[in-house]
């Protein structure tokens, strides 16, 4: 029999932290060795027999051996990072809403232990971010390229870190940078739309998970791919996927979804 995969859930009394923690007891495939969160979580979370504590170090020995989740707040994460490299603990992040400096260290953290990070951990939006760019370039310059994301009104940041990805996707496929072509605003007496420019706008409200549209929009036609995730396990489940694919590996650089999986189709390709 396969040996259980050890994780500890960092941010476990959030929406995606409560998700893995169901999906793992419900899979069988993992053992939960600790549970952390902010004083405020760890109430709810102090129940069974669980190592339960407010940061990754405070489980101390608990965490040994086994692999770290967190999806919880950038500087959380980056604090959970720190943590996680000097105890030698390899770490899967799903937060959103990193900075660039934030990202630069998250690679620094990556050579001392097993770092993975993915903005979106869903199987369709990494098809997406390899099918977007085919589109882009087949369709050619005279498609405007412009997205639209929709989240619940609790999220935190925007547009979105999948947004954001897509977005560096059909940046590059032009041979763009995506800081120096995105507008996320519009208002006001704004003139014609200039040619190098990716708009991406965020819609925020009700419990929606997540949907991206990206609209290629061309000449006497336009073309809309919508991904909408129904409920967060499919997040959950990549998550769970990325902590069995990392416990064991090398440090050495941040990894991401594009490592861990053969994609649907790759035979074919
Ligand atoms: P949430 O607010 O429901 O949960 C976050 C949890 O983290 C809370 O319980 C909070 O108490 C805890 N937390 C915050 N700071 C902490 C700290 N310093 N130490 C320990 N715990 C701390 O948020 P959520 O909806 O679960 O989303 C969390 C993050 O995951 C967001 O950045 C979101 O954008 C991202 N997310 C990513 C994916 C993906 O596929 N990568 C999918 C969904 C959400």
């Amino acid at each position: 029999m396969e040996e259980k995969t050890r994780i500890v859930i960092v941010g476990a009394a959030g929406r995606m932290g409560r998700t893995i923690r169901r999906l793992a007891e419900e899979e069988g495939d993992f053992a939960i060795a600790g549970l952390v969160d902010r004083e405020a979580g760890l109430a709810a979370l102090q129940e069974g027999s669980i190592p339960v504590g407010g940061s990754l170090e405070a489980l101390g020995a608990q965490a040994a051996g086994a692999v770290a989740i967190d999806f919880t707040a950038p500087d959380a994460s980056m604090a959970t990072a720190a943590m996680a490299a000097s105890l030698g603990v390899p770490l899967v992040i799903g937060t959103t809403g990193f900075s660039e400096a934030q990202k630069a260290r998250l690679r620094e953290l990556a050579q001392k232990t097993p770092l993975f990070w993915s903005a979106n951990m869903s199987v369709g939006i990494n098809v997406l971010m390899r099918l977007l760019p085919e589109l882009a370039r087949a369709l050619g310059p005279a498609y405007d390229m412009e997205m639209v994301e929709i989240h619940h009104g609790r999220k935190k940041d925007a547009p979105s870190g999948t947004a954001l990805a897509l977005g560096e996707k059909l940046a590059e496929a032009r041979g763009w940078e995506l800081p120096e072509v995105r507008c996320s605003a519009r208002d006001g007496i704004i003139g014609a739309r200039p040619q190098k420019e990716i708009g991406i706008q965020a819609l925020r409200g009700g419990d929606v998970v997540g949907v991206h549209t990206v609209y290629f929009l061309g000449p006497g036609e336009r073309i809309e791919v919508t991904h909408q995730a129904h409920s967060r396990e499919n997040f959950a489940g990549g998550a769970l996927r990325a902590a069995r694919w990392l416990s064991g590996r090398k440090p050495g650089k941040l990894y991401s979804m594009e490592d861990t999986f053969d994609l649907p189709g790759d035979g074919q390709r």
